[in-house]
């Protein structure tokens, strides 16, 4: 039986473009727009398949969105305020790890409670009773709280899916569920529309069912975390250093179009120097989809594509987790998920379990 390790190596390979990988041969050029670990393992791979790769980085630095703090925390200490946790179901982050040398410990998410950013409040939930939301919920909304509508609510798909977790395509209950945003999704459901803004809050209403149950799967048949010691970021700055070395990645350049003709597809970005259009047989687009949909006008995208480009958002949660490093176990941690405001208001951490630092926190 094929395993999860072996779907998603046929997976890629079976969405791999012949004529890509066939265009190693002569040493074609792919621009790579973006330095997260999406294009830096993208430019990473495409080296070692003989192109050349040129990553365009709006930032001064690379990562996105996997950053970790140490400035203004105690020695030993960090903060990630992105990706935190390393699923064991992510093999080619895993292996990643591996081939640079970097040392994993067990991610302890411990007993931590959300925080959430509700209609001007903050609300501390699943720890203790749930909080008396601000909602015009059924009695049997109320009953159930946020994480019980969430379970009872998604559970029909993922249920259905079960045991077909090795398959090589998405499961076929949760497909059905991808023509429906999340919202569309639990308003079938019978949700009332406090109780979707309640379970929803922090994510994505618009995005597709199917790929959040996706998600939520893979969560099901992950049996264990990790974090990198000392901090996630490590590993993005491997893949940086790598890519350095040639002259890879050009920082402080914002690619603000994408185009393309027969001969090949170009980016535009601005830069302290001002504008420039850097050329390639291939661009690789290494953005998330909010970002990623204003620039490609000028590109020939696939119907597919367009719609992922018009039904993605990116992520509008903010997290901060504190580690010890060498202790490998979260000290203590809120995750804020904020509704309604932009920008979302996050979040503040403390050192000891359970003792919360109130002030600070919007
Ligand atoms: C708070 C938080 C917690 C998370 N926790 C986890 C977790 O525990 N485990 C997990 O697996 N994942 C987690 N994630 C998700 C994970 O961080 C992301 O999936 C992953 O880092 C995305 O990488 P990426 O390369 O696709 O995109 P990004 O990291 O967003 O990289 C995109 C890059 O493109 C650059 N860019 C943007 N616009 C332009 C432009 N116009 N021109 C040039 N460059 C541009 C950005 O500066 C950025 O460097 C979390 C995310 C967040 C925000």
């Amino acid at each position: 039986m094929m395993n999860r390790r072996s779907f998603l190596a046929a997976a890629a390979a079976a969405f791999a473009p012949a004529t890509l990988l066939r265009a190693a041969e002569g040493k074609r050029r792919v621009v790579v727009v973006g330095a997260g670990l999406a294009g830096l393992s993208c430019a990473y791979e495409l080296r070692k398949l003989g192109f050349e790769a040129i990553v365009l980085e709006g930032q001064g630095c690379a990562g996105g969105r996997v950053q970790t703090l140490r400035e203004d925390l105690d020695w030993g200490l960090s903060a990630e305020t992105g990706a935190t946790r390393i699923p064991d179901t992510h093999h080619m982050t895993l292996d990643y790890v591996r081939e640079f040398g970097l040392t994993l410990e067990p991610f302890k998410g411990g007993d931590l409670a959300d925080v959430l950013h509700l209609r001007g409040q903050n609300y501390v939930s699943g720890h203790g009773p749930e909080p008396d939301w601000p909602l015009q919920l059924t009695p049997e909304e109320r009953h159930l709280g946020r994480g019980g509508m969430a379970k009872r609510y998604m559970a029909g798909p993922l249920e259905l899916a079960k045991g077909s977790e090795d398959s090589l395509s998405v499961p076929g209950p949760i497909l059905e569920q991808d023509h429906y945003t999340l919202r569309q999704f639990l308003e079938k459901q019978g949700l009332s529309r406090d109780a979707i803004e309640l379970v929803t809050l922090g994510g994505d209403k618009a995005a597709s069912a199917g790929l959040l149950l996706l998600v939520e799967l893979n969560e099901q048949v992950t049996r264990e975390y990790f974090h990198i010691r000392g901090g996630n970021d490590q590993l993005p700055g491997a893949l940086a250093k790598q890519l350095e070395l040639g002259g890879a990645i050009r920082y402080g350049c914002r690619v603000t179009s994408v185009g393309q003709d027969d001969s090949g597809a170009w980016a535009v970005m601005e830069h302290a120097g001002g504008h420039e259009t850097v050329r390639g047989d291939y661009v690789v687009s290494a953005l998330p989809f909010s970002v990623a949909r204003n620039l490609f006008a000028d590109a020939r995208l696939s119907a597919e594509k367009q719609r992922a480009e018009a039904v993605l958002e990116g992520e509008g949660a903010e997290r901060v987790c504190e580690y010890r490093s060498g202790v490998g176990e979260i000290l203590g941690a809120w995750a804020g998920v904020a509704g309604g405001a932009r920008p979302p208001a996050v979040v503040c951490h403390w050192r000891e379990r359970g003792k919360a630092r109130h002030d600070g926190c919007a």
